[in-house]
């Protein structure tokens, strides 16, 4: 069958609204709100090719979506399965932007090689497994007396997502609190779980300094953490301050979420910055790039995490031989995820979505495995455009 060629590409804008959520005033991060309502929005892709395949991505945020007009017209008359020669141009029209948009138009060109060659995504890249262990990954913290307030409150979901199946925890703490409360809140999910499930924490580099980074380090030493990710200010991204780090703690370090491609990948593992390498569909490049730098890292002797859940990372992750975790999140003791409900056949990334042995598996149709709910995104649809 002659390769499927892309005759046009169109960005789709969307609306949909969740119980129980409200963004934080600041930080905007989603947060446990009871009573409320927020109505929030989400954008989609579709590729369009002269065979009638097309290929589909929904997510990403609007920084990213703003590259896309760089270079959609540069993918429109080419191979659809040229999934290389777009990366690199891509790469090259958006060099100073950070490569935004590359990634999404990349998922989508995998889905559509998916239906091509009748295969899921993860059986092109080559599978090496399709039980994929999870770790649930919280929210950030907040104040409400039912919500992740409190050390105890934290413990108690560490509890019950370990009785639900899950063999990793990994906290997103409070965004703005002393660190006294932050160490509690380490010391009670520990005193509780530990030793029966992997424990990790992601400050989300909210701590203010170096001084704030070496002493949760030293609390995960004492506590037995299996990680610790992006503590402090610096925004995750100083090497220097990484392997500075690293030499004053025990517990292993998870960096390279906030830097973006393969080049700065491996320049932060050749600068010691890191123990565990962070790689993100969305923002390395989509599947193409997150699959070079993981194959990068096997080659220092590394693991490389996916950051975040969704069909996509499912099928990356089952074709990595050194990675341990899927990222399922972010998740709550009452609120479901602020991610928008599009995917059909049953598919979930809510808290109960694990198997009884605390695994997700990546979904088997063609493409990215799974149907998405278009009619779902056009109903609500608040803002398209269409290059061709
Ligand atoms: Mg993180």
């Amino acid at each position: 069958m002659a390769a499927p060629i892309v005759t046009s590409i169109e960005l789709l804008e969307f609306s949909y609204t969740r119980p129980d959520v409200a963004p934080h005033e600041k930080t905007r991060a989603m947060l446990y709100s009871p009573g409320a309502t927020a109505t929030l929005k989400a954008r989609a892709l579709r590729v369009y090719t002269n065979s009638g395949i097309i290929g589909g991505y929904v997510g990403g945020n609007a920084t990213e979506y703003a590259g896309i007009p760089q270079v959609a017209y540069a993918l429109i008359g080419k191979n659809a399965l040229a999934r290389e020669a777009f990366y690199t141009t891509a790469k090259q029209a958006l060099k100073q932007h950070a490569r935004m948009g590359l990634s999404q138009i990349d998922m989508a060109l995998w889905d559509i090689a998916g239906q091509y060659y009748d295969a899921p995504i993860y059986e092109l890249l080559g599978e090496f497994r399709k039980d994929l262990p999870t770790y649930a990954s919280t929210t950030p913290g907040d104040d409400h007396p039912d919500g992740l307030s409190t050390p105890e409150a934290y413990a108690d979901f560490a509890e019950q997502c370990l009785e639900l199946g899950y063999p990793a925890y990994k906290i997103h703490t409070w965004r703005e609190a002393p660190m006294k409360k932050h160490i509690d809140m380490l010391t009670a999910v520990a005193n509780r779980v530990g030793g029966k499930m992997d424990l990790m924490l992601d400050p989300a580099s909210t701590f203010m300094t170096f001084a704030d980074a070496y002493k949760i380090g030293r609390a995960c030493d004492d506590l037995g953490y299996l990680w610790l990710e992006d503590p402090y200010r610096d925004g995750g991204v100083s090497a220097f301050g990484h392997r500075k780090l690293r030499q004053m703690i025990r517990t292993p370090i998870l960096q390279t979420e906030h830097i973006r491609g393969l080049e700065q990948h491996v320049d932060f593992i050749v600068a010691d910055g890191t123990d565990f390498v962070r790689i993100d569909n969305d923002y390395d490049g989509g599947i193409t790039g997150v699959m070079k730098i993981a194959h990068a890292s096997e080659g220092f002797g590394l693991d490389a995490e996916l950051h975040g859940p969704g069909p996509e990372r499912r099928h990356v992750m089952a074709a990595i031989r050194n990675t341990n975790y899927y990222e399922l999140g972010l998740i709550h003791p009452k609120m479901g995820r602020a991610a928008p409900p599009i995917f059909l056949d049953g598919y979930s990334d809510e808290i109960d979505a694990i198997d009884s042995n605390g695994n997700v598996q990546p979904p088997e149709k063609p493409g990215i495995g799974v149907e998405i709910d278009w009619a779902f995104i056009e109903r609500n649809t608040t803002d398209r455009t269409v290059f061709e």
